[in-house]
């Protein structure tokens, strides 16, 4: 039996011996000697032989990249390092006054007007030309249209998220208050934990309800600074207002989306008749794709840029409530560690035993060489939490390059162990929830 498993499970999935052996060996390409941990893959920090394990282009489409892709990849890779000179340079500057900005604002501003114009003219020629099949027929249509365009909210679903409550983490939501007067943001409203190796915040609902979701397994790869530096974060995006503006013009790209669907080509057929207004509608809605996907362009190239100064923005507040030091490890982690824990709990399916405990030690036994491998691997791929982030390595040197002093907040190892068990109490339904995702995934 377990012989099979042996062969499903790769070597580096395999669970973790008490005491990793360490081998030396020699590297096949410039003969320097190695010394590898039979757990992972060997590798050469002289010459960099095997620094891509073979199966991390297991999950990248096969083949080589398109030119299109490649060019898209260079200019991504130029945009981000002319980012990074600018907020090195002059910091991350006032947000609000920000060019792009105040233009994305503007155009998905123009966007929403145009869904209200749409209401208003569709309620207007319903009342005034009833019963005109006509009125009835664009009124709808506006009605319709503005339907399609209203503004998501997003909501807080609490059958499916489970909210850790004030009353269940007195200790965590102190803390968690004590960031937020420091980053001059609201107090947080609900605490979701969930089994993903990430956090997040979000502003969700008609009452504006603040969300902040803890990834359990990110939070155990965390020192407790660390763990400071991350609640900070997410607590600067609060301060800066980064959920609000994204939703408002997410919310506008949404709009437009839709405007596009709409516009869909119609079938060319039948008579003469009409074949001519079949082209001539198709002219008209082509015209209106054409502008749609222009203005689209405009306003993703716009959030894209300016998510990625929100990050650094939320980078810099972090620094100043957790230290620089603080930050700078919190980015290490998510270079060495996070890829590390995501694929250990992939194979969450293969094992038994407490999930927390095998990731615990994991963790422990988690070799120097295979840390400095991930991070010659992200330098290189410009690896990054996602596209709205700017590569995790950049907002590492940012880090470093603050020159705050010490912590605005700091904590105790009994605050924080009381933390922990708080956030602990969600341990067996995140475990649960992380097994059967990995189960799920066998069989897509
Ligand atoms: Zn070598
Ligand atoms: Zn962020």
């Amino acid at each position: 039996m377990l012989r099979d498993l042996d062969v499903i499970v790769p070597l580096w999935h395999a669970p973790p011996s008490m005491t990793p052996s360490a081998i030396v060996r020699e590297c096949p390409q410039c003969s320097a000697s190695i010394a590898a941990d039979d757990r992972f893959v060997p590798w050469c920090p002289e010459c960099e032989w095997n620094l891509r394990r073979p199966d991390s282009g297991r999950d990248a489409p096969t083949g080589r990249p398109g030119p299109l892709a490649r060019l898209r990849k260079r200019l991504d890779a130029r945009f981000a390092a002319d980012l990074h000179r600018q907020v090195l340079g002059s910091g991350v500057g006032t947000p609000s006054r920000d060019p792009g900005r105040i233009a994305a604002y503007t155009l998905a501003t123009l966007v929403h007007l145009f869904a209200l114009t749409a209401l208003v003219g569709g309620v207007w020629l319903l009342v005034a030309s009833w019963p005109n099949p006509f009125g009835i027929v664009f009124g709808v249509a506006g009605v319709g249209f503005a339907y399609l365009a209203r503004p998501r909210l997003g909501r807080l679903d609490r059958d499916v998220q489970h909210a850790l409550t004030r009353q269940e983490a007195p200790v965590l939501y102190d803390l968690l208050d004590r960031v937020a007067r420091e980053a001059g943001a609201p107090p947080v409203d609900v605490v979701l934990v969930d089994g993903d190796v990430n956090a997040s915040f979000g502003t969700v609902g008609l009452r504006r309800t603040n969300v902040l979701t803890i990834g359990l397994p990110l939070w155990l790869a965390l020192e407790p600074q660390e763990r400071v530096a991350l609640l900070a974060h997410e607590m600067g995006h609060s301060s800066n207002g980064d959920a609000r503006r994204m939703s408002y013009v997410g919310s506008a790209i949404t709009t437009l989306y839709e405007i596009h669907h709409a516009a869909a080509r119609v079938r060319v057929g039948g008579g003469l008749r009409a074949l001519v207004t079949a082209i001539a509608v198709n002219v008209l809605t082509g015209l209106v794709r054409l502008v749609v996907v222009g203005l689209i362009m405009v306003l993703e190239s716009l959030t894209y840029r300016e998510s990625q100064l929100a990050e650094y923005a939320a980078d810099d507040r972090a620094a100043r409530i957790a230290s620089p030091v603080a930050v700078a490890g919190l980015m290490d982690k998510l270079i060495t560690r996070a890829p590390a824990v995501r694929r250990h709990l992939e194979s969450a399916a293969h094992r038994t035993g407490d999930l927390w405990e095998g990731l615990r030690r994991y963790l422990d036994g988690f070799p120097e060489s295979e840390e400095e491998r991930l991070r010659r691997l992200a330098r290189l791929e410009g690896a990054r939490v996602d596209a709205t982030h700017p590569p995790t390595h950049l907002r590492k040197a940012f880090a470093v390059s603050r020159t705050y002093g010490t912590a605005a907040i700091a904590t105790t190892d009994e605050e924080m162990d009381r933390v922990q068990a708080e956030l602990e109490r969600t341990g067996d339904r995140v475990a649960r929830e992380i097994v059967d995702r990995a189960q799920a995934a066998l069989y897509e």
